[in-house]
């Protein structure tokens, strides 16, 4: 059994996740959460909101996952969102034709379908299921198709990414946030990718949850009021150039800017920031880097991208979250579509004065000569340079006829003006989660098998396994279980009523009473609860329980008073275990 079994076992057993479907057999690329994966997940997404939404302060906002085609005609999906599909003659089994001979060549993604096809001929590449011949490869769509409404209803799509809904709204944006650069909205939600063969479990879904912000910046000014936080955290970078040597190079934020790896100041405060709170939720720091994209895997638009690749033991590094500088691509694509300006008038602090050449046709002079054609003469003078307009005879053309203006009723002199402002298109910076396979990582950077000595539990006479999940508290779906030590009443009350003030607190508190009290201590390391209280007969003698910690396994005898201030402040504040419920 590899990691990957391992973590899946566990979560289907416990609770966590497991195949959609399964009654029927199931379908790949769905996964359901159960009662603690859902848990797990809430508290990944509460935190990643803490940091965007609270810390960062771009608003979350929500919109539909149906779009309708327009938007993602200007988005580039319906014309350029696809995979290489190549389907078996004989068993009619469907292939990513690129990873087909990902055995072959490293540079299979960037290849055109007729070099695939040429690569598959020249190395006899046969069905990986039956041995058949494969047929032709040909692009496939990756996005759902829908309709909306019914007979010939509009064309929709299940989107492929929930960043369109913050691109779409971005004049509302603006406007809420009072027309002021930067500013960022954020969106967690589901995404659909119909993607062709998922066989990598939960790392490729056909139903996932990204998180995602748009930030819009000003282009000229792409320094981060708020760099000094990072300037002097390591990160693991491997960049364009380390990829040649194929070794990834540690260093401080600051130091990337400036050799100019990445590519300036708000992009590498991003990708501070994902390495911030990848390591907040648990994925371990030497099992984490961050790749630039290669100069041909870039999009054309893009000025720089760095994924978020997770180490993981079955598939190796997996990338789990994009940070891209897209330019003004998307508002520019929307805005194309929707023949409306997408932009932001910007005020300068200091009005400019510039000196601007200044064309005054006298309209009164101009308009019994021209009659009706008064207008595009005039316009037409506007554009000539002072030497032209000094000559004897002014000439123009205007709709494609030719005027002749005498001079006196034209004017022209250099003149200061005042420019408050100018309008722009501000370029994106989007950080891209996919919150499922950090989910994943989560488990399996946490999980771990251990020998115990039997002492723990009185009921095993030998050394036993323990498997632990080692969640960070904060992302621990259960954070306390209470365990009474026997199942008698005169325990079992005392214990419920302890369980209602954790509660009361807002802890998640599981109630255990079924079993010996290793296994149930067992039990609750395999979900990764940080805490287990036992009451026994002592609690009834002189009101303490016992507090357990998950990794130590040490206890610590408390008084049953305030008992869920103590776990509160365990959980939730940097109280060493040792001194729980002692004056600080
Ligand atoms: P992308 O827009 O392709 O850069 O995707 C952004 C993030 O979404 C990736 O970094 C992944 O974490 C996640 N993601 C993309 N495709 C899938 C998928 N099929 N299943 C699960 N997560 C995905």
């Amino acid at each position: 059994m590899d990691r990957y079994e391992q973590v899946i076992e566990l979560a289907k057993r416990r609770g966590f996740l497991w195949n959609s479907f399964e009654l029927y057999g199931g379908t790949a690329g769905f996964y359901d959460y159960g009662p603690l994966g859902s848990t797990l997940k809430r508290r990944i997404e509460q935190i990643w909101r803490e940091i965007y939404v609270i810390q960062e302060g771009f608003m979350e906002i929500e919109c539909p996952t149906i779009g309708i085609e327009e938007v993602f005609i200007a988005s580039g999906h319906v014309g350029g969102f696809s995979d290489p599909l190549c389907e078996c003659k004989n068993c009619g089994e469907a292939f990513r034709a690129d990873h087909l001979i990902k055995h072959i060549t490293e540079e299979a993604d960037g290849l055109s379908d007729e070099e695939l096809d040429k690569i598959i001929a020249q190395n006899s590449v046969k069905c990986p299921e039956c041995g058949g011949d494969l047929g032709n490869t040909y692009e496939f769509n990756l996005m759902f198709k829908t309709q909306i409404g019914p007979g010939t209803g509009r064309k929709g799509y299940m989107r492929p990414e929930t960043a369109q809904g913050m691109f779409v709204d971005f004049l509302r944006l603006a406007r809420y946030y009072r027309d002021k650069l930067p500013f960022g909205a954020t969106q967690i939600g589901k995404s659909y990718r119909n993607e062709i063969s998922p066989r990598q479990g939960v790392i490729r879904l056909r139903e996932f949850t990204q998180a995602e912000a748009e930030i819009f910046i000003d282009p000229k000014s792409k320094s981060h009021p708020n760099f000094q936080r990072f300037k002097d955290t390591a990160i693991n970078l491997y960049s364009d150039a380390a990829q040649d040597i194929g070794k990834s190079e540690i260093m401080t934020v600051k130091d990337a800017v400036d050799n100019g790896i990445i590519a300036h100041e708000f992009l590498a405060y991003q990708v501070a920031l994902v390495n911030h709170f990848l390591q907040r939720v648990g994925i371990a720091h030497d099992k984490l880097r961050f790749r630039q994209h290669r100069k041909d895997e870039m999009a054309h638009y893009a000025i720089d991208c760095w994924d978020a690749e997770i180490l993981t033991d079955r598939f190796g590094w997996v990338e789990v979250v994009g940070i891209a500088d897209r330019t003004d691509y998307d508002l520019s694509a929307h805005a194309n579509m929707s023949k409306t300006e997408l932009s932001i008038f910007i005020e300068y602090e200091q009005p400019k004065m510039v000196e601007k050449f200044v064309v005054k046709p006298n309209m009164e002079k101009m308009g019994p000569m021209f009659k009706g054609k008064a207008k595009i003469v005039a316009e037409a003078l506007k554009a000539l340079t002072a030497e032209e307009l000094e000559k004897e005879e002014i000439k123009v053309i205007a709709g494609g006829e030719e005027f002749t203006v005498p001079r006196e009723m034209v004017e022209f002199a250099q003149e200061t003006i005042k420019i408050s402002g100018e309008t722009i298109v501000p370029h994106v910076i989007e950080p891209s989660f996919g919150i499922d396979r950090i989910l994943y990582s989560v488990m399996e950077h946490a999980y771990d098998e251990e020998m115990v000595p039997a002492k723990e539990s009185e009921e095993e006479a030998e050394d036993e396994a323990r498997i632990v999940l080692r969640f960070k508290k904060e992302v621990a779906p259960v954070k306390v279980a209470v365990l009474p030590l026997l199942t008698r009443q005169e325990l079992i009350e005392p214990s419920k009523e302890i369980a209602n003030k954790l509660r009361n607190k807002g802890l998640l508190a599981a109630y255990d009473d079924s079993g010996a009290i290793g296994r149930r201590y067992r039990r609750n390391d395999e979900i990764g609860t940080p805490y287990c209280i036992t009451i026994d007969y002592d609690t009834l003698q002189d009101n303490t329980v016992t507090i357990r910690d998950r990794d130590s396994m040490q206890q610590v005898r408390v008084p049953i008073e305030k008992i869920e201030d103590v776990l509160y402040e365990l959980v939730h504040t940097d109280r060493k275990f040792e001194s729980a419920g002692k004056p600080l």
